[in-house]
């Protein structure tokens, strides 16, 4: 490790926006020249041992050869072809893949952009699959607090209200029925009650509710929350009873990082559609899709419009198709449950005791997923100069301070991490 790693770019910090941050005065941006399995190399030469995975996707770390083959190859043949009227092999390849290791059930799979599209198609689906049994008067959703679905109108809009800002948008965004999010946690007791708030908001609004949205068992972007899996069991039943669907949102969850390839495998509650994103292309570029069951899918086909109505310009794109297909894969290939068994091992066995600081609420260890929540906000700019000089990168945001590494880290590497983590947030 050499420097400070505080190369800024005046341009940059000029003309680019950033994600969650100001123009006038942003938060600094690092500026990356190289990476490489577990490492980011900035501008001067520090290496930072990767702590995020780039928020939950590069579960092979950086610069794969397996996933860098797959793109050149396939950009020899084509980058991109529309997906209407035409397609092609990587489509077909990775949906026949993905088919191999969803659950059961859901079988129809329609590719879309990014997380927040995935989100939007399926909110989408459930309005239209309502609309195609009759009862169009259903269209609202149901969802728990602090969760976390994309940044687009619809998936804003079942984001927490106060994370998700909803202060802010509150007059333009449609208005969803929120639920507390279950207390009890994962790996604990199973508090009964925790589902008495879902029971009665379905048993007052379920007429007008089109589907219910979760990422199952683990909250992300909204909390890092590892709830009870049995709310999923209770939830789809009561939801089922009443004719409305259930979405998972895998986005986060899905390809292993909760221990389980999907997370919905810790309850076994299948879902009537699913959202796939983040991690599908390893990383190396943004695809999702949504996949349904038959009978959605049927539903959706077989009345009026007789087609579901969406279809991004970039659908189905062939070099996302292609890495994709090459990483789900390899993480098949790599012996991905031992890695992210040993990863969830020396998590608890290193993050344990940071549970006895002062200034910390909560230590919670799931798969690949370390989280230190504090009792109060840190300050990004100050913690995150103080990850760079302990050679990691780990962005925390409000009172947490996480790390979700890619799965190929070594346990010498995961240690550097774990000891920053702790020793940066001792110094709080
Ligand atoms: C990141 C995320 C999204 C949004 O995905 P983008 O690709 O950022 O649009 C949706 N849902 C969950 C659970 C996520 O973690």
């Amino acid at each position: 490790m050499t420097g400070s790693g505080m190369i800024t770019d005046s341009f940059d910090r000029e003309h680019l926006w950033h994600p969650y941050t100001s123009t006038t005065a942003p938060l600094p941006a690092y500026k990356v020249k190289s990476a490489e399995g577990c490492r980011i190399t900035l501008e001067d030469g520090t290496r930072l041992i990767e702590g995020m995975s780039s928020w939950w996707c590069a579960v092979h770390g950086y610069n794969n050869p397996v996933l860098n083959k797959a793109a050149k190859d396939q950009l020899d043949r084509m980058s991109h072809v529309m997906f209407g009227g035409l397609t092609h092999e990587p489509a077909i390849a990775l949906g026949k893949l993905l088919l191999e290791i969803l659950p059961d059930g859901l079988t129809h799979i329609f590719y879309a952009d990014s997380g927040s599209v995935a989100v939007e198609v399926a909110m989408k689906m459930a309005v239209q699959y309502q609309y195609a049994v009759g009862r169009g008067e259903r269209s609202n959703f149901v969802t728990i607090r602090s969760g976390y679905h994309g940044d687009t109108w619809n998936a804003m809009s079942v984001c927490d209200p106060v994370t998700g800002m909803h202060s802010i948008f509150g007059n333009a965004l449609p208005v969803r029925h929120f639920v507390p999010q279950p207390r009890s946690r994962f790996g604990g007791q199973w508090d009964p009650e925790d589902i008495l708030p879902l029971k009665d908001t379905l048993d007052r609004y379920g007429d007008g509710l089109a589907a219910m949205i979760l990422e199952p068992v683990v909250q992300g972007a909204g909390g890092m929350w590892f709830y009870h899996p049995q709310y999923l069991v209770e939830a789809a039943k009561l939801c089922r009873e009443r004719g409305i669907l259930v979405i998972f949102d895998e986005i986060a969850t899905g390809f292993g990082r909760t221990g389980k390839l999907f997370a919905y495998e810790h309850a076994g509650v299948v879902p009537d559609i699913m959202c796939i994103g983040k991690a599908l292309t390893g990383g190396y570029m943004t695809m999702s899709a949504v996949i349904a069951t038959d009978h959605v899918a049927d539903m959706i086909s077989n009345n009026y419009p007789y087609a579901f109505m969406h279809g991004p310009t970039f659908m189905g794109n062939p070099l996302a198709c292609a890495v994709a297909r090459a990483s789900v894969q390899l993480l098949l290939d790599s012996g991905w449950q031992e890695k992210v068994g040993a990863i969830e091992s020396q998590l608890k066995k290193e993050l344990a005791h940071a549970a006895d600081f002062p200034q910390v609420a909560d230590v919670r260890i799931l798969g690949a997923i370390g989280v230190i929540e504090m009792k109060e906000p840190v300050d990004i700019a100050a913690i995150q100069r103080r990850f760079v000089e302990e050679g990691v990168w780990v962005r925390p945001f409000g009172r947490l301070v996480y790390i979700m590494p890619p799965f190929i880290i070594d346990s010498s590497d995961l240690s550097v991490l774990t000891s920053a983590l702790v020793k940066v947030v001792a110094g709080q």
